[in-house]
């Protein structure tokens, strides 16, 4: 397994919050990322953890416990999201963590006659400033960056699967600022309203593609179209942009990232299996190989 960024930067004082003892944390800010003509709601929410001993790195994710119960009398059940800052927080200080959260609002599975409303995420997006919520965590330590900056970063992420992406480039450019490898961000979305920290609503990932070694490709399915008019997602990037990636991969000096919707996983394998034979390899060795090597790091829902 390559070194992972050590923890050796955080203030002492790290403790993992566990459900019987959770972190009591307050809102600083819940603000919209999504455009106006958005059907979406998507929200950066800020939160105040100063006084507690949260501390996290990047790729880590944070538990969120609604409270109350459920109609059978137990407490509602945590939800895990991605944080979206880097360690030091949106405030360069140690003292916020962030969130990205997407309200869902969507026809029921079983019956597209009722809708269902998620419980945590309706929590977050209709958080106010000033208002408490409650953390566990963090957790997860798989997902992290590599501590060795010179390795190629390939990230590809949909939706509010953007969040650890946002965390890792914001460490990168605005933390540590020493990173020499390229870096690649593969990110699907509906249309332009919802190219999270990409738009007028919030731009801090635009930002970073004044950086030489930083390049993103965007995949807005229901606006671009493929030759044959059928959706773009990001795994169609990935072939459209193959020369570039294999460059990057072919001597094994990076790591992959992909985090979103588990339907894209599929996708980026057959995209990546083209790839590797066109260059007279196997991927699916090529892969074994670098899942072993912890190059390959999949947080699919
Ligand atoms: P979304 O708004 O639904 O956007 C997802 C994008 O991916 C859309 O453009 C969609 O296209 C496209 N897509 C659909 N099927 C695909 C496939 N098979 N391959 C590639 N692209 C595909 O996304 P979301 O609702 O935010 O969902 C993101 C996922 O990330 C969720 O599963 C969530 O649990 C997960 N996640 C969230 C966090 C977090 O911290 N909030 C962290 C990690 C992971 P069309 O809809 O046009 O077909």
């Amino acid at each position: 397994m390559p070194d992972k960024i050590p923890k050796h930067e955080l203030p002492p004082g790290s403790r993992t919050y566990k459900l019987s003892d959770p972190c009591q944390a307050t809102v600083i800010s819940n603000e919209p990322l999504h455009l106006k003509d958005s059907p979406d709601d998507l929200m950066h929410t800020v939160i105040d953890i100063r006084g507690t001993d949260y501390r996290y790195i990047e790729g880590q994710s944070a538990g969120v416990l609604v409270p109350g119960t459920r109609e059978d009398g137990k407490p509602n059940k945590l939800r895990l999201y991605s944080i979206a800052s880097a360690r030091r927080g949106d405030d360069g200080k140690f003292e916020t963590l962030s969130l990205c959260t997407k309200r869902v609002h969507e026809p029921h599975w079983d019956n597209a006659d009722e809708m269902f409303r998620g419980l945590a995420s309706n929590h977050i997006c209709d958080l106010k400033p000033g208002d408490r919520i409650i953390l566990t965590g963090p957790v997860g330590k798989h997902f992290a960056l590599p501590a060795d900056e010179s390795m190629n970063l390939i990230l590809m992420g949909v939706g509010t699967g953007v969040a650890p992406f946002r965390s890792f480039l914001k460490h990168i450019y605005e933390e540590h600022a020493g990173w020499s490898g390229q870096i690649r961000l593969f990110y699907g979305v509906k249309t332009q309203n919802e190219l999270m920290y990409m738009n007028e609503a919030n731009d801090d990932l635009e930002q970073f593609e004044a950086h030489a070694n930083f390049r993103a490709y965007v995949a807005r399915s229901r606006q671009d179209k493929q030759a044959d008019g059928s959706k773009v997602y990001v795994q169609h990037l990935l072939r459209d942009n193959a020369a570039d990636v294999w460059e990057l991969i072919k001597d094994g000096h990076f790591s992959m990232y992909i985090c979103g919707l588990k339907g894209m996983e599929a996708g980026i394998q057959e995209a990546m299996e083209t790839m590797a034979s066109e260059n007279g390899r196997d991927w699916n060795a090529m892969r074994d190989e670098f899942k072993a090597q912890g190059k390959w790091n999949v947080e699919v829902y």
